[in-house]
């Protein structure tokens, strides 16, 4: 992932604006897209969330 941080609004539920935020992607909806920036708590949040998601769907074979 690239990262590059901007000072911005966070999108994921804090409200915080004027904060370091980092571009996650577009998010798609209605045939248009809005950039979504995360601040870096709301991030960690969201990789603990993706990483509790990928281990939950990892094959018990692995
Ligand atoms: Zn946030």
């Amino acid at each position: 992932m690239h990262e590059c941080w901007v000072t911005g609004e966070c999108w994921l539920g804090c409200e915080r604006t004027g904060v370091p935020v980092i571009w996650l992607g577009p998010l798609q909806w209605d045939g248009q897209h809005a950039p979504v920036h995360a601040c870096e708590p709301c991030l960690d949040r969201l990789k603990a969330q993706a990483l509790a998601y990928f281990m939950e769907r990892r094959p018990a074979s692995v």
